[in-house]
Order: C-alpha cells, then structure tokens, then sequence
C-alpha cells in the first residue's frame, strides 16, 4: 500500500519520533506551523476516523493516551494545545492515514491551524 504513514511506521520513511508504543507513533510534524506540532498516528492503516469499526475503538483511546503521554513530553500540556483531525478532502486531509495533529508551544488564540 502506498501510504507515507505506515512507511514511516515500518520504518521504510525516515522520521523524527518522540514516542512509540505497539499501537501508535508520535512525530514532529515535516511542515510544522508551531513550536510544537506532532502527529500521532495509529500504526494499524485507518483511512480516517469514520472508518474506525467498532472491533479497533481501542485505537482512538490509545491515541487519546498517546495525546496526554506527549502533551507532558513536550511541555505543550502547560499552558494548553490544539488537537487536530482533518477529515476528507473538505477537511483538508493530504494523508489518508488517520491521524491527530498536536500544535502548541505558542498562544494560538483564535488560529484554526
Ligand atoms: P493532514 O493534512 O492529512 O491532516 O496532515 C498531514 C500532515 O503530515 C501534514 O501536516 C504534513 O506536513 C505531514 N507530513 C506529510 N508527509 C510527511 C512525512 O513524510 N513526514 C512527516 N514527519 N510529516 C509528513
Ligand atoms: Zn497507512
């Protein structure tokens, strides 16, 4: 499959990591827009969170944990962050990779992205 997410999950694509356990990967961001943008990503391929069945719901809390693990690690969970999923091409999503952005390190106030 031709996904630049599980490249980077096999290990195939290069990336700057910060946290891995056997369900999710977190990295910086390549194009970041703030001090802090990561990605946390599930390693299982799901093309976005519509397509999470009910038998891979774990998947969503452990991106949630992922979430609280990295906000401390980057010291983004002090003053706050911004949690992202884009969805579909309206939501603007260029990966088809389920995936959560978080951004902080800066007072994004009103920003979207
Ligand atoms: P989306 O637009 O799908 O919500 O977000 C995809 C994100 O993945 C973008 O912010 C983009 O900069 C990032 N990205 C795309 N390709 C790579 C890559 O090869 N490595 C890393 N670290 N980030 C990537
Ligand atoms: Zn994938």
């Amino acid at each position: 499959m031709d996904c630049v997410f599980c490249g980077i999950v096999n290990g195939d694509i290069p990336s700057e990591k910060l946290y891995e356990n056997e369900h999710v990967i977190v990295i910086k961001d390549i194009h970041p827009v703030a001090p802090v943008h990561v990605l946390i990503i599930p390693k299982r391929h799901i093309a976005n969170i519509l397509e999470v069945g009910p038998e891979e719901e774990n998947v969503i809390l452990e991106m949630h944990r992922a979430v609280i693990k990295v906000a401390e690690l980057t010291g983004a969970g002090k003053k706050g962050f911004r949690l992202i999923n884009n969805c579909g091409k309206h939501g603007g999503q260029t990966v088809m990779h389920l995936h959560f952005h978080l951004i902080g390190g800066v007072n994004m106030g009103a920003r979207l992205r």
